[in-house]
């Protein structure tokens, strides 16, 4: 496995194994791996040939107070898991190199970006779909794999694909959890040990709204004010930012539930602010 920091020499490799007829498999990452992380490597290994990971902590979808300094990094550590996971190049490059001098050219998906995340973070959405198209127009994947994890990213991705004609298959691959539920994530690190006890609260908040759905309830409010009287009574160290039930296709909140719902929902602890969801 071999890591490159430049554009040029990751389409020379690239381009030599497509020429070998291999699949090119893309993974995008922020870095600080995970086991989340790795089982989408693997997924991508199980579909194509060769896997690129990139790891990139792209300051462009953090807005001016978010956490981009105290965002943990461990290339190292990350180069080690990527290697026992099956990936075969590791991307890490350098701010410059992906956003030189006078760049000025963003991809805004619009819609779908506006509600959840897109509310709470302006500007976001915008960074993620700027990064990942120059990162599929760098790699040129056969196939890029993301998280359930971040729905709303996978919808805004998908969107841009098929919005743009872009020539590559998007996978997405099931939220990896710890064992009591909460979704890993490398911000799960920046917590303290009291957040992180309470911060299994998310989960079962979303268990609870399965139950309630289950059960027969139909009305969306009704099941958003339950879980928020779970998390104030189980994680009163995170305030909500957001709990809602959307169309799992439009991301758009119903008042009754959909057939195909998303419950999606994120709570800001003192200074780590951490997303979940789940499909109803
Ligand atoms: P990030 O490094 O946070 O930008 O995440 C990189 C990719 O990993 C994204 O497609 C995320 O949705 C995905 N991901 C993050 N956490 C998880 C998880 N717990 N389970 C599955 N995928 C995840």
């Amino acid at each position: 496995m071999r890591t490159t920091t430049r554009i040029d020499q990751l389409r020379a490799v690239v381009a030599a194994q497509r020429r070998r007829g291999r699949r090119i498999g893309l993974v995008p990452t922020m870095g600080a791996l995970h086991e989340g992380h790795l089982s989408l490597i693997r997924l991508a290994k199980r579909k194509s040939d060769f896997v690129v990971v990139s790891i990139f902590l792209n300051p462009t979808q953090f807005g001016p107070k978010e956490d981009l300094r105290r965002y943990p990094r461990d290339l190292k550590g990350d180069a080690a898991k990527c290697r026992r996971a099956g990936a075969d190049l590791i991307f890490a490059p350098g701010v410059k190199e992906v956003y030189p001098e006078g760049f000025s050219t963003y991809v805004n998906v619009e819609g779908i970006t506006q509600g959840l995340c897109g509310a709470s973070r302006p500007g976001h959405f915008r960074g993620v779909a700027t990064v990942v198209c120059k990162l599929l127009s760098m790699v040129r994947p056969d196939l890029a794999v993301f998280g359930q994890k971040d729905a709303q990213q996978a919808a805004v991705i998908k969107r841009m694909v098929r919005d743009l004609d872009l020539a590559v298959k998007i996978a997405i691959g099931p939220i990896v959890r710890e064992p009591d539920g909460l979704a890993m994530s490398s911000r799960n690190a920046c917590l303290t040990p009291e957040e992180r006890k309470q911060a299994a609260a998310l989960y079962r908040s979303l268990k609870l709204a399965r139950r309630m759905v289950r059960d027969g309830e139909r009305e969306t409010g009704a099941v958003k004010r339950e879980m928020a009287r779970l998390l104030r009574r189980e994680a009163p160290l995170g305030a909500i930012d957001y709990i809602e039930i959307v169309d799992n296709e439009t991301l758009r909140p119903e008042r009754k539930v959909p057939g195909k719902a998303l419950v999606a929902l994120a709570v800001k602890f003192p200074k780590t602010r951490l997303i979940d969801n789940a499909v109803l």
